[in-house]
């Protein structure tokens, strides 16, 4: 049994599945002009440990996740970078895989490009204007968003708050100010532009998704996805345009998925972490000083629903966490692992709207019922229900990798050195032992005793 909190009604809903053999789900994925913010790499994870969860419940999931190649900020930045748009997209798109890859995303199904579905695009809008829903004017074309009577629902806004959310562009030649760009102009030296019968230009970024998810999903899918500041208009925009365009009556008021799941923002000191306000990092910078897992389980510990305070002290804790994680899997390296389910009471917790926060503690009750009761099917439990959350996929003597720490002492070393000690402190020579344990200490190697034998990590 799955729920999630649908934002369309507001609350938690059982998930019904349109087809409980193919679970189709949309997610809007980054618009590649730079690095991504470590606010988008959240609904990366959010949306990756959902899949990963559906894929466990259902034989078959399709799940999207695009990529937005044209956009006026891909514009701007290649003429200042003085970068073809196609080196930078193509670029950017690399660096988002290769950062994504570290912290454990799965590729999902489809990953289509926006400027791959351009011609299937033009055909919507044109449905649009045919349709009475789009009009043309001064070369732009626009939805006409009192067209649609559930514009708004999604957000629940009325069209006075909505006039708030949207930024005034030129709006001379619009009917209405909520009103939305479909296509607009682009001039020659933006080198950004298709023939279209309303002349050389490009495409508005909601009709975006609306065409890629129709083309890979149908007209009609389970669930739709992203950050809670594409509510509106993005989403609200989609829905439109989506419905609108569909021939088929019965999905007049399907509202394209039947579940729109949203995550929260990340905070900085309580403050929305973006561009304008300079608290922004990206994940790429992130990772260049943590683990990709570190990251990952920082990004979960949190509730998806809730704002996310992305700070040191959080990474510090989650880099404690998978220490104590992967000492243990080093420590127990003959036992080896079964092909168990998740625990229980692990996949409860995350099919409850998945409660990362609750299921990660989960985990370390997991990892206690290992340690006191060591064997394949209890090791295999902590283990798989880890996975599930995309953690623990490391070697752990990678994890623990001293070369990588540019340790000043070997392994040989620090094995006679404790052995030494054990002898101290078996004459009872405490302050030696003591002397031993500090100099380890200063090598970056903690010594950790239990009745019967010393063991070591690093720091
Ligand atoms: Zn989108």
């Amino acid at each position: 049994m799955l729920y999630l909190f649908n934002t369309l009604s507001k609350t938690k809903e059982l998930f019904k599945p349109i087809d409980p053999q193919h679970i189709k789900m949309y997610v809007c994925g980054p618009t590649v002009y730079d690095y991504i913010h470590i606010g988008n790499a959240r609904p990366v994870v959010v949306f990756d440990t959902l899949y990963r969860l559906l894929k466990y419940i259902y034989p078959q999931v399709s799940y999207a996740r695009n990529i937005t190649d044209v956009d006026d900020k891909i514009i701007s930045r290649a003429i200042a970078n003085k970068e073809d748009i196609n080196s930078l997209t193509q670029r950017t798109t690399l660096a988002f895989h290769e950062d994504i890859k570290k912290i454990n995303a799965l590729t999902p199904t489809f990953e289509p490009k926006a400027t791959d579905y351009i011609e299937k695009m033009i055909v919507m809008i044109e449905q649009l204007i045919n349709k009475g829903y789009a009009y043309v004017a001064d070369n732009h074309v626009y939805f006409d968003v009192k067209s649609y009577p559930l514009y708004g629902k999604l957000s629940g806004m009325s069209f006075d708050e909505m006039l708030l959310g949207v930024r005034i562009e030129v709006a001379d030649s619009k009917k209405n100010p909520s009103d939305f760009v479909l296509w607009k102009p682009s001039k020659k030296d933006e080198n950004c532009g298709w023939n279209s019968p309303w002349g050389y230009g490009r495409v508005g970024w909601h009709i975006e998704c609306s065409a890629m998810a129709k083309d890979l999903l149908g007209e009609h899918f389970d669930i739709h996805g992203g950050g809670k500041d594409l509510i509106f208009p993005h989403h609200e925009n989609e829905i439109a345009q989506s419905v609108c365009c569909s021939t088929n009556t019965q999905n007049a008021n399907s509202f394209i998925a039947n579940y729109w799941v949203h995550n929260d923002f990340i905070v900085v000191d309580g403050q929305k972490m973006s561009k304008s306000l300079g608290n922004f990092t990206t994940l790429h910078e992130v990772l260049k000083k943590h683990h990709g897992e570190v990251v990952r389980l920082t990004l979960l510990k949190t509730h998806y629903r809730s704002p996310l305070d992305f700070s040191q002290e959080s990474l510090h804790d989650s880099t404690e966490t998978l220490n104590k994680f992967y000492d243990f899997l080093q420590n127990t390296k003959d036992t080896p692992i079964s092909e168990e389910n998740p625990d229980n009471e692990f996949l409860t917790a995350l099919s409850d709207d998945l409660n990362t926060h609750l299921a990660i503690s989960i985990l370390y009750k997991l990892l206690n019922e290992a340690k006191n009761n060591l064997n394949s099917k209890t090791k295999s439990q902590f283990v798989v229900s880890a996975n599930m959350l995309g953690l623990l996929y490391e070697d752990p003597q990678t994890w623990f990798n001293l070369k990588s720490l540019h340790l000043e002492i070997t392994e040989q070393e620090i094995q006679q050195l404790i052995e030494e000690r054990n002898l101290h402190k078996k004459n009872k020579n405490f302050q030696e032992a003591d002397k031993i344990r500090d100099y380890l200490n200063t090598k970056g190697i903690i010594i950790e005793d239990s009745p019967n034998k010393t063991t070591w990590k690093v720091k």
